[in-house]
């Protein structure tokens, strides 16, 4: 069993206090980590800072170089790396595979950002002003991420801080330290100076929010719960910090009357099921319209059942655990919550095996419910009908949350005006709500976050604009 450290200025360092890594199937301990607190992080920030001057020194075509050969490592590690990923955090090795993949893709396409940095010129009306825009890396940024894809979403925060020239510090979430010291290793060996990238591990309040509030810290890139984000969000005022927060989802995936029933329902299944719905994009509600809603719900249950929960190494298992115990009480009673105030279970409802929930279809809960209303973040979808496309709209927009959704339907004119009406940061028309791409920009509206991340949005929200001015006739004075 490997004990972990922090990575700190290049190298690791032991943890003076130590927590258990627990990998969700078997509940037996992978790794140890160290325990990180604000003394911790305040040495990782004076690293990082260290790690800006030397990185933000770098021309970007060296940058660039970098974090290719970052990408180009992240594959050539990529089992080893699966193996992590399906041992300490419960992915099957589907999912961890496009997880590695997805993160070298993000690593290129954040190495091309680090050459497009542009600024502006504008004109002016004192005919001798020259007014540049130009844009320039905030300083340290602190990355704070979840569990549930602990490679790829950190990738995604890292890479695009890294390529606009910042230092980063990682605070992995405290179920998945391991795969983010990894990283560190990874990146060290790519070239990074020595500072540019660290790693801190631990638990949030004792050591993301000793980031958040460190005045050595300039920007905050926070991937999460809601009420996480809200915390964060809160602190980070007190500071001014620049803030870019991915937050939950309550998902809708509209399936309207005209689709292919069985069809629809295997694309459901895979939006609400893959790794177990901990997915922030998973589509937890179903709204379909009449009159093919209960025969989607029954194709949807039966697909359900079909779906095989078995060894995470073998490719037919279609998801594995839940995180931890809390996320599979959560879960339960979120579902009993629902039957109790009159749904209908239509498949699952209950424990497989050890965190194993098997994948539940709950017809028609009341809008009250936690299991409509609420993250679930389990293997949980609720169907219920709506009389027509007006109705669907406004049962998807009724929510707290606007991360992001599906539609499902061959009209592309109804489903793209459906698309317009929706309240979320993304819309996938012909799949379901879970879908991601390196240059675009994802993110939420109302409880699901703000600010965008992917491509050229990433890079904006890690610099900051600066105009500086020229005066080439003679200085204008008033007096
Ligand atoms: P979480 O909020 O419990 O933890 C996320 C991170 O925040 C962890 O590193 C944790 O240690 C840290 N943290 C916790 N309390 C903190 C505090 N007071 N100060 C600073 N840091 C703190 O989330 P989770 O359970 O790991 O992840 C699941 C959640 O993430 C779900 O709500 C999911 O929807 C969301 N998520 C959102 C996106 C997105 O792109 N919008 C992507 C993935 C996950």
């Amino acid at each position: 069993m490997r004990t972990y450290g922090h990575f700190i200025a290049g190298a690791e360092v032991p943890g003076a206090t130590l927590f258990e890594d627990r990998n969700p199937s078997t509940d037996a301990i992978y790794a140890l980590a160290a325990r990180g607190d604000a003394a911790v992080a305040e040495q990782a920030v004076a690293a990082a800072q260290a790690g800006f001057r030397a990185w933000s020194a770098l021309p970007p075509a060296a940058r660039e170089r970098a974090l290719l050969a970052a990408a180009d490592l992240i594959e050539a590690e990529g089992e080893r790396l699966v193996d992590i990923l399906i041992d300490e955090s419960g992915s099957t090795i589907t999912k961890a595979r496009a997880e590695v993949a997805y993160s070298a893709s993000l690593m290129r396409t954040a190495a091309g950002e680090a050459r497009r940095l542009y600024g502006d010129t504008f004109p002016n009306d004192r005919p001798h002003r020259l007014s540049l825009v130009v844009r320039e890396p905030l300083g340290v940024v602190a990355a704070i991420s979840p569990f549930n894809a602990p490679l790829s979403l950190l990738v995604k925060m890292v890479a695009f801080a890294l390529a606009a020239g910042n230092a980063v510090i990682a605070k992995p979430s405290e179920e998945t330290p391991a795969i983010a010291v990894e990283l560190a290793h990874l990146l060290h060996r790519a070239g990074l100076p020595p500072g540019t990238f660290n790693v801190v591990t631990g638990y949030g309040p004792e050591v993301g929010m000793a980031l958040v509030t460190s005045p050595g810290v300039q920007g905050i890139a926070f991937t999460g719960s809601t009420a996480t984000g809200i915390a964060i969000a809160q602190a980070a005022a007190q500071g001014m910090k620049r803030l870019q927060l991915e937050l939950g989802g309550k998902n809708p995936l509209l399936v309207l009357r005209d689709v292919d029933v069985a069809e629809a329902a295997a694309v459901a299944a895979v939006g609400a099921f893959f790794h177990a719905g901990q997915i922030c994009m998973s589509g937890a509600r179903v709204i379909v319209e009449q009159p093919i809603a209960r025969a989607l719900a029954e194709a949807l249950a039966a697909k359900a059942r079909s779906l095989h929960l078995g060894d995470l190494r073998d490719p037919r298992t279609a998801y594995g655990p839940l995180i931890n115990d809390r996320s599979l009480a959560k879960v339960e009673r979120h579902v009993a919550e629902a039957v109790a105030a009159g749904a209908e279970v239509l498949a699952g409802g209950r424990v497989h095996h050890g965190r194993v929930y098997e994948a539940t279809v709950l017809w028609e809960p009341p809008r009250a419910c936690a299991a409509w209303c609420e993250e679930t973040f389990g293997p949980v979808t609720a169907v219920v009908a709506a009389a027509d496309l007006e109705e669907a709209i406004a049962l998807a927009n009724d929510s707290a949350y606007g991360l992001s959704a599906g539609i499902l339907t061959n009209d592309l004119q109804r489903g793209l005006a459906a698309a317009r009406r929706l309240r979320c940061g993304a819309v996938h028309l012909g799949m379901h709500s879970f879908q991601s791409d390196a240059l675009a920009p994802v993110g939420g509206v109302g409880l699901s976050g703000v600010g965008r991340s992917g491509g050229k949005y990433s890079v904006e929200h890690f610099t900051e604009l600066k105009w500086i001015s020229v005066e080439l006739g003679e200085t204008p004075r008033p007096f």
